[in-house]
Order: C-alpha cells, then sequence, then structure tokens
C-alpha cells in the first residue's frame, strides 16, 4: 500500500472515531427519507461512512437569517454522497463549499431563442453549482423534497441535492454536458447513446402531456436530464425501470447500484 494511501486510512479511521453521526440523529434523516431508509444495511453502512468523511472535508455556510443545524448537516450530505456511494469521494474534488440559504434564489435574465429574439425571464433557483466548486441550496428545497418522498411517493421526482452534487459529478472534468467522465469507453458510448434516445422519448411524452416520474424540467437539455434522471434512479427507482428500464440499466451501470434491488 503507498505511503500516502495508508496516512489517508488513518485519518479517515481517526475522523470516523472521533466525529461520528450520532445514531439518533442519522435514524432521524433515515426516517425523513424513504428512499434511503430502503436501502441495504450494507450501503447505509456505507452511505453512513461517506457521510461522516464528506461532513469533516466540507464547509457549510449560511447565508440570510439561517442557521446550520446539526441535522440540516446530516440531511445534505447523506444525500449528497448517495450517487458517489460505489464510486468514491473522489468525485467531488472540485468541491470547494456548500453554501445553504432559507429559500430560492429569484434571478431575473435574458436568453437568446434559435431565432434570435432575446427574452426576459424570472426564474427561482432552488441550488446551483458554480464554477468555483461551491454548491449552493435552497433549505427549503431541500425540506420540500423530503416531504414529496414521505407524504406524495407518487409524485414526479424533486431532490435538489442530488441534483446538484450529478451536476458537480458531470463539470468533474470541465463544463456540464449531461455525459460524466466515464473511464470504461464501452460504458461511456453507451452511456451516450442511452441518454440521448431517452432524452428524446422523455421529451415526447411530456409533448404529450404524460405524467412522468422525472420532472419536466428534464426537457432543457441532455444537462438537466442527467440530473433529473438520476434524481428519479434514486428516489423512486422501481418507476424509472417500469418506464425506461434501459435508462435505469446504464445508470445502474454507471453509478455501480441497483436501487431497484430493494423493496418498493
Ligand atoms: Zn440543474
Amino acid at each position: 500500500m503507498p505511503v500516502f494511501d495508508w496516512l489517508r486510512r488513518r485519518r479517515e479511521q481517526r475522523v470516523l472515531q472521533q466525529r461520528p453521526i450520532p445514531d439518533a440523529l442519522w435514524e432521524l434523516v433515515m426516517l425523513r427519507h424513504p428512499f434511503l431508509q430502503r436501502r441495504s444495511a450494507e450501503d447505509l453502512g456505507e452511505l453512513r461512512r461517506l457521510a461522516t468523511l464528506f461532513l469533516d472535508a466540507q464547509r457549510f455556510q449560511t447565508l440570510g437569517p439561517l442557521t446550520l443545524t446539526d441535522e440540516m448537516a446530516v440531511t445534505i450530505a447523506a444525500q449528497a454522497c448517495l450517487p458517489v456511494l460505489r464510486l468514491g469521494l473522489h468525485w467531488y474534488d472540485r468541491l470547494t463549499g456548500i453554501v445553504v440559504r432559507p429559500h430560492e434564489l429569484a434571478v431575473a435574465g435574458e436568453v437568446m431563442d434559435e431565432d434570435g429574439v432575446v427574452h426576459q425571464h424570472d426564474d427561482v433557483l432552488a441550488g446551483e453549482v458554480n464554477y468555483a466548486g461551491r454548491v449552493l441550496l435552497s433549505w427549503n428545497d431541500v425540506q420540500q423534497a423530503s416531504e414529496l418522498a414521505t407524504m406524495e411517493p407518487d409524485a414526479p421526482v424533486y431532490n435538489v441535492v442530488i441534483h446538484e452534487f450529478v451536476h458537480l459529478m458531470d463539470m468533474r472534468t470541465g463544463w456540464a454536458t449531461g455525459l460524466p467522465p466515464i473511464e470504461d469507453r464501452d460504458l461511456r458510448r453507451r452511456f451516450a447513446q442511452v441518454l440521448e434516445a431517452s432524452f428524446e422519448a422523455f421529451c415526447d411524452r411530456v409533448d404529450a402531456g404524460e405524467e412522468d416520474v422525472m420532472d419536466e424540467y428534464g426537457t432543457e437539455g441532455l444537462d438537466e436530464f442527467f440530473p433529473i434522471a438520476s434524481e428519479a434512479f434514486f428516489v423512486r427507482p422501481h418507476a424509472l425501470r417500469e418506464v425506461d428500464a434501459g435508462l435505469y440499466q446504464v445508470l445502474a451501470e454507471f453509478y455501480r447500484q441497483d436501487p431497484a434491488a430493494n423493496r418498493e
């Protein structure tokens, strides 16, 4: 084992022993996120380990009248670590901090359409990853995700934490394109093919007015479809597999997870 590996492992052991997430707090966060609670004991053990290391390494900051509690930090960490459960925290090497604000951020701006016409728009941002590697989250939206998953398990999935951290994975080696850096060439090729075909099919379903497990925002482009599909993959895996088995399969290969293997 190279010496740096050994040092890193020793440091990790120390963090896990000295700064564990208290049982009651972990149980509470699991209770509020049924899609986490359903995972196998092995997955949850690894998730808790990664979340502990994540909390030790990351700086949290709040904006506005909001005080960060342990519960908030664990809620964010547990969901942020889910996409990298089998890939490792190094996928978040570019992360420089997490900023939590009480509500969505209203942004006004202009966009030019395909015909060169400029439109004004008023948008609300529930979350954002900026190119300095900082993730911004609206706490109101983080809570909504938990309420939706618990109270309305059949609604289209909305999960701002998973969404923004999947953007961060996508941006690991540059711009967000919807195609994260995948080393395996065969998987990379199939991932791109399937994602594009699934994106087209999803846009058609939305145009036809069909209700879907994925949020309509996924029609914005491939770079948004990837995080939106990933939200559905982690929160309502059985429903995603039913609506698009090919998409489920390629996401399962990329994330090295099979969340639909657990009971619904
Ligand atoms: Zn997005």
